[in-house]
């Protein structure tokens, strides 16, 4: 597990470095330039450490898609973490499908390949206490993720139909491995606050040393799986995620209330949450800022789990974005039915879902290769804009 007693008291710290485009010089150049604004690689990590390096392999497509970590910043990180003397692995757990598979398809594998490198799945399930102060006294984590001495994250810049954006906290939840992940969903039901507190305290227990994201080429739109790469030209790290993910909220022009993992740590006090605490280093953000940033179709996430308890569950539904399939698009591949966690999606000639049962966690929509899943306005709250 992850010594983290230096983490614990190093005040946030975000360092942003142009870089605009992929190659293995470029990342390199940009990560290590990042990382020695903050102290340098070897401030995060020691001589003979296993450091388990955790890109986002969601789910098997070539780099240029912008669903999964770039393979030349998984090479940046591999030498780097060497150079420091530590010995590094790559390894995630994808919903659904193997890691080795998504890590082929979008290059890792090659470069896990050339560096010779250990590359794990993370897929082992063990019980542990959740940190302290934490709303939950247990996750299920991969064994593999505990088996190193320590972490370092490496996220995509991503939109998220359920999350609003993936960032540096929501992709620990790959930690979780595979299915393990859907049953979460479940316990989660239609409370999109719930799940992201479950998300932030997986993050605090599973507590990586240091977070790059990839946000070079980031995704807008239908994310997580399915949205539209969009050429954003940077490299951020930090010690922290959360204010990793609060100072790109800026840089996108995200508003922090509509990102549930955000809102739950400001309920926390963090000064990870607050950006005039966070230490930011390189390019200012307005330097990076992108415009006209593209969100997901509906941007709350379940705007109905914020309406009080007493409205009856139905309703609470119908004001919630629900999933819709573009007949056209699908090709029937049945992965939207494998990945539902209340398994309500049947598939025959076409999709079906029961919307009566559905508990709107949006892993359908994540998953779906085609992009034929989209997040649709609930009926009632379009009767009712102003709710
Ligand atoms: S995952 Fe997408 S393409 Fe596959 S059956 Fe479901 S909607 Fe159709
Ligand atoms: S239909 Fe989609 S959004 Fe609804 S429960 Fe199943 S996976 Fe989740």
């Amino acid at each position: 597990m992850n010594d983290m007693t230096d983490k614990k008291t190093s005040p946030p710290k975000v360092s942003i470095v142009k870089c605009d485009g992929y190659s293995n010089d470029k990342a390199y150049e940009s990560i290590k330039a990042s990382l020695d604004l903050i102290g340098g690689m070897e401030s995060f990590v020691s001589k003979d450490e296993r450091i388990l390096l955790k890109p986002n392999l969601l789910t098997a497509k070539s780099a240029d898609r912008a669903v999964t970590t770039h393979p030349t910043i998984v090479h940046a990180v591999v030498r780097l973490v060497r150079e420091a003397g530590a010995v590094p692995i790559v390894g995630d757990s994808p919903g659904i499908g193997s890691a080795v598979k998504v890590a082929e398809a979008c290059g890792i594998m090659d470069v896990v390949k050339e560096l010779d490198v250990e590359f794990v799945e993370l897929g082992t399930p063990v019980l542990i206490d959740a940190v302290k102060g934490s709303a939950f006294k247990h996750f299920e984590v991969a064994k593999e993720a505990l088996d190193v001495d320590g972490i370092i994250n490496l996220p995509k810049l991503k939109t998220h139909g359920q999350m609003y954006m993936t960032m540096g906290v929501k992709n620990i939840f790959g930690c979780v491995p595979g299915k393990k992940k859907l049953q979460w969903h479940l316990t989660a039901g239609v409370d999109a606050p719930h799940f992201a507190r479950m998300i932030l305290d997986l993050y605090k227990t599973i507590a990586p040393r240091l977070n790059i994201i990839d946000a070079i080429l980031s995704m807008e739109g239908n994310g997580p799986g399915s949205g539209d790469p969009r050429q954003t030209n940077f490299i951020a790290a930090s010690n922290d995620a959360i204010a990793l993910d609060t100072i790109l909220a800026k840089v996108v022009g995200a508003d922090i209330a509509q990102i549930p993992v955000l809102n739950e740590a400001a309920k926390d006090n963090l000064p990870s949450t607050d950006l005039e605490e966070i230490k930011l280093f390189g390019e200012e953000v307005a330097a990076v800022a992108v415009d006209d940033f593209k969100f997901p179709p509906l941007i709350h996430t379940n705007f109905a789990s914020y309406l009080p308890n007493f409205l009856d569950k139905r309703i609470r539904k119908a004001l919630s974005a629900r999933p819709k399939i573009s007949v056209k698009d699908c090709s029937l591949c049945t992965l939207c039915a494998r990945s539902c966690p209340p398994d309500i999606i049947k598939v025959g000639k076409k999709v079906e879902i029961d919307y009566d049962n559905c508990i709107r966690c949006y892993c359908c929509q994540e998953i779906c290769p085609k992009g034929a899943i989209t997040i649709k306005e609930g009926w009632l709250k379009k009767l009712l804009p102003g709710f």
